[in-house]
């Protein structure tokens, strides 16, 4: 294939190349969008790969041995994230997440952590770095990811029984390598780990109180989140949704629970602790009680297209800035830009019963731009 042809699998997702303003401006650290939301969280996903086929993410009959991924040549490389990645800061980001597909199949991953440790925010601190994966992979990283400069790691956990974990993940992987993962982050000092489970009705759900069992009283915040209806190939349907209410019901039924006040503004998961002292819980309502209001969230994607929600179906090609010999100064323009007029909030208009808005256009899959 000559270099001048745009692979299949780059031009899968709308994108946009944004146009330059004549007039460049220097940002501020304080930029806003017209809900007076600020930019604060950044999300990159470092591959579209991942070696799980979870069926609320990429379901095998969608992901199989045809399925285009985008080949190398397409991929940010360390030094271009780094480079938007101050460009971020500048406009406020004081926390990125490396996200995937699966971001520790990304080769060198932790040189890539190396060099973001040397980004500071626009209040001269370096950045929160943390990073969410499915853990295969974690006994093996976790110490180079640690001596590198990362600050924290969730890992995503559907399930504590080998077999249901097996089923789930769709690679007959087991549960013992997950928590070995787990293991290792913490003896690496990985900061407040976090673990992600996805609630699936019939599928998991019966697993929600053996989770809250093991990760009680082990310093680990287990976090339950609502399957979502993100992308377009998971066949989601609200019924399949377990709302955050009933599973922390099916908890209080076991451990009296109290609520606990956020600490920041923009924080995804409601806390909750165990009155006997045994740690906290998060639930995230994604459907049941959307968080749009607050969403300081932007995301990039691995070929370097900005999405500014997690159901946006147009992207802004910022690679296209970065190979087009842009400055700093103008793309940090260009997002000023592109955020000031961003008004999504997805969720809220989503509405409780699930019904789902959109314009028609191929929605983006999760495994492509990360949780
Ligand atoms: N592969 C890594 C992992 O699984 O942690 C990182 C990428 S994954 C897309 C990020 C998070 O999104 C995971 O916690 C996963 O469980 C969650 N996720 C994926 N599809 C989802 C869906 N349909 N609803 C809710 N969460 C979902
Ligand atoms: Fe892979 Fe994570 Fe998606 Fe599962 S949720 S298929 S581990 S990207
Ligand atoms: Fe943010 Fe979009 Fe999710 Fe709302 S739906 S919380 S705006 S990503």
């Amino acid at each position: 294939m000559g270099e001048s042809v745009i692979p299949l699998a780059d031009l899968r997702y709308a994108a946009e190349v944004p146009v330059v303003p004549q007039r460049l401006r220097e940002p501020t650290g304080l930029v806003s969008d017209q809900l007076g939301r600020p930019l604060h969280d950044l999300r990159i996903s470092l591959t579209d790969r991942c070696n799980f086929r979870c069926g609320y993410c990429m379901p095998k009959s969608v992901f199989d041995r045809e399925y285009q991924f985008l080949p190398h040549r397409s991929l940010l490389s360390f030094e271009e994230i780094t480079r938007l990645a101050r460009v971020f800061a500048a406009h406020g980001v004081s926390k990125v997440r490396l996200t995937g597909g699966e971001p520790l199949l990304r080769r060198n991953v932790e040189d890539l952590v190396a060099m973001l440790t040397e980004v500071r925010g626009a209040d001269g601190e370096p950045l929160e770095l943390t990073l969410t994966t499915n853990g295969s992979l974690l006994a093996r990283k976790a110490h180079a990811l640690k001596a590198a400069g990362l600050s924290r790691v969730t890992v995503s956990l559907d399930a504590l029984d080998d077999a249901v974990f097996r089923r789930m993940n769709d690679m007959d992987f087991p549960v013992a390598d997950v928590l070995a993962g787990i293991d290792a982050a913490v003896q690496a000092g990985l900061g407040k780990i976090k673990v992600n489970m996805v609630v699936q009705r019939g599928i998991n759900d019966h697993e929600i109180v053996s989770m809250a069992r093991h990760f009680r009283g082990s310093g680990i915040v287990l976090r339950f989140i609502e399957y979502m209806d993100v992308g377009a190939s998971n066949g989601w349907r609200m019924d399949q949704v377990v709302p955050s209410a009933q599973v922390l019901d099916r908890l209080q039924a076991q451990w009296p629970l109290e609520p606990v006040a956020p600490t920041a503004r923009g924080e995804t998961a409601e806390r909750w602790r165990y009155r006997d002292g045994a740690g906290e819980i998060g639930l995230i309502s994604s459907v049941t009680k959307a968080f749009c209001r607050d969403c300081n969230r932007a995301r990039l994607s691995t070929e370097g297209k900005l999405f500014t929600c997690l159901f946006a179906t147009r992207g802004h090609d910022l690679r296209a800035l970065l190979r087009g010999g842009r400055s700093d100064l103008e793309i940090a323009t260009v997002l000023g830009e592109l955020w000031g007029r961003r008004s999504d909030r997805y969720s809220e208009l989503r509405g409780a019963e699930g019904t789902a808005v959109g314009t028609g256009e191929r929605r983006i899959e999760m495994h492509y731009i990360g949780g």
